[in-house]
Order: structure tokens, then C-alpha cells, then sequence
């Protein structure tokens, strides 16, 4: 994560208070759009589907799996952060999306709670990247959260799309017993392991560590918070023998990080 990633600043008007975070974004060719509620749906009570319009977002864009944008939110003080979240089902004819929110104490949750068709919302869309490795692997290490269970559909249905059948073999931890109600876009040989949060995380990298065999060939896809992230890519390297460049890892959310 780049380091505006994360830091949060103030500002005398909406687009300034943006501050330096929104100055790097522009200087490293982020484009910024306003996006539009068409409508909220509860998918859980810990688990909300809101659907957009995306200003222009979409028009003429690439897509890939676990694309994701940035989203601007304002906390109790007034100042803007911006956090990562993904596109789900993006359809380019209409320029349209849907953004799921696993619900916790943040900036974004409240904003998501009360969205109601027409609110509109900052966006900047810069740093998502990815596609599916040439060759394709012989299978997948997913692991993930309820914060990157719409990336991993993504994948799922990107790895199923590109018709190669690669088995999946996906943890996914949960907090809320309804989590694991939660829609997932499995296929009927990819296996899921779901591993409730405990002790910071430990509990899922302890889970797939136990389960280690040698997976040379196959690729490793990582998105849980700061720590777990890294403990997990370092597994699948060490323990399951997958080379630096056979895993993606990427940090979704910081652990008792200071409310803002
Ligand atoms: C590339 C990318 C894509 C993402 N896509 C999605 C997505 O599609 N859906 C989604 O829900 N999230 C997604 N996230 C995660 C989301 O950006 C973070 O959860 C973010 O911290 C939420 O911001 P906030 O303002 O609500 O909370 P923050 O101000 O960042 O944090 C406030 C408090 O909430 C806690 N917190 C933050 N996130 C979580 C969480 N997920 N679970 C438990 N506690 C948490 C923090 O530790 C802190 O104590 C994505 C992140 C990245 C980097």
C-alpha cells in the first residue's frame, strides 16, 4: 500500500479537503469520478450490497478481476479518507456496479448504511491491476475475508470464464455466524475451509499452514488485513512452495487502526 493509502486530511471544501492524499492521486494519474446510489440491498445484517452509476467510470474502460477504485469517505471531524473497495458485476453498456460492504465500526460502513438512491459519492480510480498468469496455473490458493469475498468472485468467475477448470482451494475467515451464508461464486471442485476470526487473525494463518503441501504450479491470491496478509503470501511461499511472482498479496484493512 502506498503511504496515501491510509492517512487522512482536512480541508476548507469537499474537493480541497482531499488535501496532499488526493494531490498524490491526481500526480501519480488517478482519475476522479462522482458516483450515484441507484439502490441497497441488505444481504446480511452484516452485509450490504449498494448499486451505482459511475459517472463515467466504466465508459470505454478495461475491466479485470478484482478491480477495485477508490472511494472517499467523510468521518465524524469532517476529513476525507479515501479506502479501497471493488466493482462487482461491472457492466460497461451502463456504466453500472454494484460495491458489497462487510459492515464494522468505520467511516465507511456509516456512510454505506444510510446511502439512499441519488446520494453521490467521490471515487478515484488508480493501482488496480491484475490478471490471470499465462500459463495458467494448475490451480488456486485463496485466501480472504468478508472485506475481499467480492475479489475473490471476481476470481472465481474470471478463472471459470477463461474455461481452464482450475481447482480452487480457498480460507475464508468470518467474524458473524451469517457470513458464512454469504454468496460464493464456487465451482463444484473448488473446496472451502472457513475459519472464524480469532486471536488477530492468527487463527486462519495457523489453518493454512496446518494444510501445506507442496502446490508448485498453482497460484497464491491473498487479502486479509496488514498481518495476516503477509504471514499468509509467506506461507504459500515457503510452506506450499510457490515462487515470488506465483503470489499476489494485497493488505485489505489495518487492525485497530485509530478511528478518523
Ligand atoms: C484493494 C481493496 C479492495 C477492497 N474491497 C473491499 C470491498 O469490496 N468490500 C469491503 O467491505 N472492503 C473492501 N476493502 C477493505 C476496506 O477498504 C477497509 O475495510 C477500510 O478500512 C474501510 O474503511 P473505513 O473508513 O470504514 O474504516 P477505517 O477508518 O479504515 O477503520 C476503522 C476501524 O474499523 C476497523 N476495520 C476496517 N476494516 C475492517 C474490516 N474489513 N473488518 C473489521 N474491522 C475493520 C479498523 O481496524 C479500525 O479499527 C478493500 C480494500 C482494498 C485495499
Amino acid at each position: 500500500m502506498a503511504d496515501f493509502d491510509r492517512l487522512d486530511q482536512t480541508g476548507p471544501t469537499k474537493a480541497a479537503s482531499r488535501g496532499w492524499q488526493g494531490a498524490m492521486l491526481k500526480l501519480f494519474g488517478a482519475d476522479d469520478y462522482e458516483l450515484t446510489v441507484t439502490g441497497s440491498e441488505r444481504v446480511t445484517d452484516e452485509f450490504l450490497r449498494i448499486g451505482f452509476t459511475g459517472g463515467g467510470l466504466l465508459t470505454d474502460r478495461p475491466l479485470h478481476p478484482t478491480m477495485w477504485l477508490r472511494l472517499w469517505f467523510e468521518n465524524n471531524h469532517g476529513k476525507l479518507h479515501q479506502r479501497g473497495y471493488t466493482l462487482v458485476d461491472p457492466d460497461t453498456a451502463t456504466d453500472s456496479f454494484s460495491i458489497e460492504f462487510a459492515m464494522h465500526d468505520g467511516a465507511a460502513t456509516r456512510w454505506a448504511r444510510d446511502a439512499c438512491p441519488g446520494d453521490t459519492i467521490g471515487a478515484s480510480f488508480l493501482g488496480s491491476r491484475f490478471a490471470i498468469p499465462e500459463p495458467a496455473p494448475s490451480g488456486w490458493l485463496i485466501a480472504g475475508d468478508t472485506a475481499s469475498l467480492p475479489a475473490i468472485n471476481s476470481l472465481l468467475d474470471e478463472i471459470s470464464s477463461a474455461g481452464h477448470g482450475a481447482p480452487a482451494t480457498i480460507w475464508l475467515e468470518y467474524t458473524h455466524d451469517s457470513d458464512r451464508s454469504l454468496p460464493i461464486r464456487l465451482r463444484d471442485h473448488d473446496t472451502i475451509t472457513w475459519v472464524r476470526r480469532e486471536r488477530d487473525g492468527a487463527a486462519l494463518v495457523e489453518a493454512v499452514r496446518a494444510a501445506a503441501v507442496d502446490a508448485t504450479g498453482q497460484f497464491g491470491w491473498v487479502a486479509l488485513d496488514t498481518k495476516s496478509t503477509r504471514a499468509v503470501a509467506a506461507s504459500f511461499r515457503n510452506d506450499y512452495g510457490l515462487g515470488k511472482k506465483s503470489v499476489k498479496s494485497q493488505a485489505y484493512w489495518v487492525p485497530n487502526a485509530s478511528q478518523s
